[in-house]
């Protein structure tokens, strides 16, 4: 068995839910294998089977040959976080038997007679089963593999005999972090990760995939490594442009993941667009063609973007996780889906219209320092393909809430700082006073107004979208528009840290976020990754990585 440790993730939780799944015949894609598993006959035959948490068996291959010990022990810790995380979201109904994955090792089956169906012959050089060129599957995972002759009932030759399977499981992953001609993309852009769906069951629902972690990204920050773990583990349970069409309440129109009825909800719901009844998710596009990514403008910040960026703003939103019921494979828990702002109630905005609508979100002077639209971060203005705006990126080292020394003298950063445009400044030397982004403390009162500090100042009233000074300082600060995302409403149960009197209370913008849901909290406002996908490589997706701390998938 090769040098494999398996680790079992034991899962609790119990949902109930009578939805059947819908039993649809369909040529696969190559390489893919279809199983019958004994589920599906429980599903059928008795409507109060419940969906239960999915259980992701994770079988580590040769990871000992690249990676140090302090290196596999922070893979294995964000596989078995990122699994923990899954298991949270998505539940399935339990595969009832262990699984055997079937070998595609069979040249031809027999079309007629008692052995119709069985195979009349091996596929020469046949040796053993490959996910993704290196993934050998473990033969034990494996059923047998034999040849018949015409009427025979046993099997003339035993090829391959049947493995023990894999028991408790729903899905089983198969992880690696070796150095592949994938990874060494070529010299600029370096690929993170891919993966890839291997076995898929007779409703289609993927029930083995592999990953392989490029090993010079498992040195990235652990969260972003979480995340990037969780981009590809979302793209091998189905959410890839080669298992759309296998979705059961889904299709493609334009571009549009255009499913019903819980990513239309959500889609409304999000962008509060109501007036198009069909208003799908928009899918990423490449050479008139989509991907298995979100469109990167207008589902910026979703982990199923190609473009994910810096871990702490990237979300798994309930857009992306809507996709996964609509298979008709999941059942999804959506309270443990991250708050995510952008786009919301923006209404049903086009690619082409997202420079006019957008205007609070973009930037078009390349050379100044503004702000991420989250206000956590400085931002960089960078140029998004095929868009005639620019979008503010966080710039490297420029969170507000790490403390470091200011770059101007007004300016505070730590935990409950924000970033905001501002020219403050005691000098009188009218050149030093250019309006970039600077971080300054922050606070929201009970009735959601914005107050602001900087080095030496009292709190101050920042009234959204005005212009606010500073006693003791030139220029000016202008204050954010969104309400939302600076003072976020506060659910009716939250306990609000931070009371200032009796009167008034205040809470940080982080800390509304953090409680505003049961499970998202400081991890969830966390990593991300860069990604888009290539036509000429599809069925693997892949992520690059360029610059520091960023990377992108083609
Ligand atoms: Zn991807």
């Amino acid at each position: 068995m090769d040098s494999l440790l398996v680790i079992t993730m034991a899962l609790i939780i119990v949902q109930s839910y009578k939805e059947n799944n819908h039993l649809t015949v369909a040529e696969r894609s190559p390489g893919i294998q279809r199983q019958t598993l004994s589920y599906v006959v429980s599903n059928v035959m008795n409507k109060n089977i419940t969906y239960q948490p999915i259980r992701i068996q994770v079988v580590y291959r040769d990871m000992y040959f690249e990676l140090s010990v302090e290196e596999r022990e922070r893979m294995i810790g964000a596989v078995f976080k990122a699994v923990e995380k899954i298991s949270q979201l998505l539940s399935v109904f339990p595969v009832q038997k262990p699984v055997l994955l079937k070998r595609s090792g069979c040249h031809k089956e027999w079309t007629t007679g008692p052995n119709k169906g069985r195979c009349k012959s091996i596929k020469r050089n046949y040796q053993s089963e490959i996910c993704m060129d290196t993934f050998k599957i473990p033969d034990d995972h494996l059923d047998g593999l034999y040849v018949w002759n015409e009427l025979d009932p046993d099997p003339i030759r035993v090829v391959y005999s049947q493995g023990a399977g894999v028991n408790s499981t729903d899905f089983i992953l198969h992880v690696d972090s070796v150095t592949t001609d994938v990874c060494g993309f070529n010299s600029v852009n370096k690929v993170l990760s891919y993966s890839k769906v291997c076995h898929v069951d007779q409703y289609d629902r993927p029930i083995s995939g592999c990953i392989n972690v490029c090993p010079h990204s498992v040195n990235n920050s652990p969260e972003k490594l979480y995340k990037t773990l969780l981009h590809e583990l979302f793209h091998t349970l189905g959410f890839s442009k080669t298992h759309f069409q296998y979705f059961k309440k889904c299709q493609i129109k334009d571009r549009n993941l255009d499913c019903q009825p819980l990513v239309l909800r959500e889609t409304q719901n999000h962008f509060g667009c109501t007036t198009e009844t069909k208003y799908g998710a928009p899918l990423e596009g490449k050479f008139n063609n989509f991907t298995s990514h979100w469109d990167k403008v207008l589902m910026y910040g979703s982990i199923m973007t190609p473009d994910m960026g810096m871990p702490h703003v990237t979300f798994i939103d309930r857009i992306t996780l809507a996709v996964f019921e609509d298979s008709g494979w999941y059942k999804v828990d959506y309270r443990s889906a991250d708050v995510y702002v952008w786009g919301k109630n923006m209404g049903c905005v086009d690619r082409s219209e997202f420079c006019a609508k957008y205007e609070d979100y973009i930037c078009k002077n390349n050379s100044v320092v503004g702000c991420h639209y989250l206000h956590k971060d400085k931002g960089y203005c960078k140029q998004e393909s095929n868009l005639s705006c620019r979008i503010y990126q966080p710039q490297p080292k420029g969170e507000c809430f790490k403390p470091r020394e200011p770059d101007f003298e007004e300016e505070i950063f730590g935990a409950s700082s924000f970033c905001v445009i501002s020219n403050l400044t005691t000098d009188y030397v009218e050149k030093t006073a250019i309006l970039t982004g600077r971080c300054y403390l922050q606070k929201c009162s009970r009735n959601r107004n914005l107050l602001v500090k900087v080095h030496g100042s009292d709190w101050n009233d920042c009234p959204y979208g005005k212009l606010l000074k500073i006693q003791g300082y030139r220029g000016y600060i202008k204050c954010p528009t969104s309400k939302d995302i600076m003072c976020p409403e506060l659910p009716d149960d939250t306990t609000i840290p931070g009371t200032e009197s009796s009167n008034v209370i205040y809470y940080t913008s982080t800390s509304a976020k953090i409680s505003s849901t049961d499970h998202s909290s400081i991890d969830s406002v966390s990593s991300g990754t860069n990604d888009n996908l290539s036509a000429n490589i599809s069925p693997i997706l892949l992520i690059f990585v360029y610059l520091i701390d960023q990377y992108t998938v083609i």
